[in-house]
């Protein structure tokens, strides 16, 4: 009875394992928290990715081509931002291409390497770290992407920033989220990994600035890394360029350096902390991996790390334009010289933001979010999704769809 007991703990436990074992859902390095952001790029990440540099915070941000509107993978601008985050070294994974994954196994990979073109043509890297839509992935999912040598991403701490419709509105979403995050810290584990949406205003403007400003994780000695680094793994981010597709590129002039890629080619080319190769003082400058290149003392010439050619863009038009002149309200300068109450603070920026949303009204075309406070998708045909945004899947136009300000054929 007893060993029978015994192997049927067994099997269930194998069970367990193998169906869950490729998922990391946790860091393994003391003391850091993995900020994670979702279904980017998109309209916010330009101004975060600059907030982020500004506060010397790393992250990770798994994105994808074709989700929201406008797709990543038709706005340069976008594509510039994310450039500048890899640069910076913050973590680009990848979300699948069109945020979802096929049970054709063929199809799925197909996908990938569309994502992982999307992502390389981008910033001049292929992403080893992935992240499936919603995190499912069943057990062929999870062994094909094994077999493709992909990490696969889960998180243990959910702020739930996507549910703007469970908690009511932005005010409310806001705290309900800052609340789970205030719980998860209390616990004082070694570290945490933490999902979130760069989709989201109020995620970009008020919940990261509290967890970077008012949690006090930062004081209580936690670094904000990327998940490869939380993982021990800071120098496998990225798939090596050695078999790469495109110009044939060598590590010479890949931009890369470091253990896995060697010196920089030029002299005065200094090796970044990253692993890249520049003449400024981010590459210059502490972290500095001076055995793979040294920088002259007085270059200040900027150099781009990477020579891989920009995709042209298609729609330039006036994103830049409209999305900067948003971009100021973006600057939510906290007093937190003062120690006010958190629900003043919340409540302050709560106003501004939707003071920001209502003069978005006339600019949901360039935005790709619809609904009460954006106003109806720009071209007929798009369905606004219960989330508020614009599209043509059924991810939009099936349940919750809001066919007051944009209906699917
Ligand atoms: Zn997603």
């Amino acid at each position: 009875m007893k060993s029978l007991n015994f192997t049927y703990l067994l099997s269930i436990l194998a069970l367990v394992t193998l169906s869950r074992g490729k998922f990391i859902y946790s860091c393994k390095e003391k003391n850091t928290i993995a900020l994670t952001f979702d279904d980017g790029p998109h309209y916010y990440t330009k101004e975060f990715v600059d907030y982020l540099i500004k506060k010397d915070v790393k992250a990770t941000f798994f994105q994808l081509g074709r989700f929201h509107y406008p797709h990543g993978i038709d706005v340069k601008e976008y594509q510039d931002a994310m450039k500048k985050a890899h640069d910076h070294g913050i973590q680009i994974a990848s979300h699948t291409f069109e945020h979802k994954i096929s049970s054709d196994k063929s199809e799925f990979k197909k996908s990938l390497t569309k994502n992982d073109d999307f992502i390389e043509k981008a910033t001049g890297d292929r992403p080893r770290y992935f992240r499936a839509p919603k995190g499912h992935c069943d057990s062929d999912c999870q062994e094909a992407l094994d077999e493709w040598d992909y990490k696969l991403i889960q998180w243990d701490v959910d702020t739930n920033d996507w549910d703007l419709e469970g908690s009511g509105s932005a005010k409310q979403r806001v705290k309900d989220s800052i609340d789970i995050l205030k719980k998860k810290f209390a616990e004082k584990r070694d570290n945490y990994l933490i999902l979130m949406h760069e989709t989201e205003e109020y995620t970009v403007r008020e919940i990261v600035p509290w967890i970077l400003d008012e949690s006090g994780m930062k004081e209580k000695g936690y670094r904000f890394v990327t998940v490869a680094e939380c993982l021990g793994d800071k120098n496998g981010m990225y798939r090596s360029h050695s078999s790469g597709s495109g110009s044939g590129s060598s590590h010479n002039d890949s931009g890369r350096c470091g253990p896995n890629y060697g010196s920089c080619p030029k002299s005065g080319e200094c090796c970044s902390k990253y692993g890249y190769c520049g003449t400024t003082s981010e590459y210059c400058g502490s972290g500095c991996q001076s055995e793979f290149g040294k920088c002259n003392s007085k270059t200040t010439t900027t150099k781009k790390t990477s020579s891989t050619k920009k995709s042209s863009s298609t729609k330039k038009s006036s994103s830049t334009k409209k999305s900067s002149s948003t971009k100021k309200s973006s600057s939510t300068k906290k007093s937190s010289s003062t120690k006010k109450t958190t629900t003043k603070t919340t409540k302050k920026t709560t106003t501004k933001t939707t003071k920001t949303s209502s003069t978005k009204i006339a600019t949901s075309t360039v935005s790709g979010r619809c609904g009460p406070n954006y106003g109806s998708c720009p071209k007929s045909g798009y369905c606004c999704s219960k989330y508020g945004y614009c599209g043509t899947s059924s991810d939009y136009c099936k349940s919750g769809c809001q066919p007051k300000y944009g209906l699917c054929k």
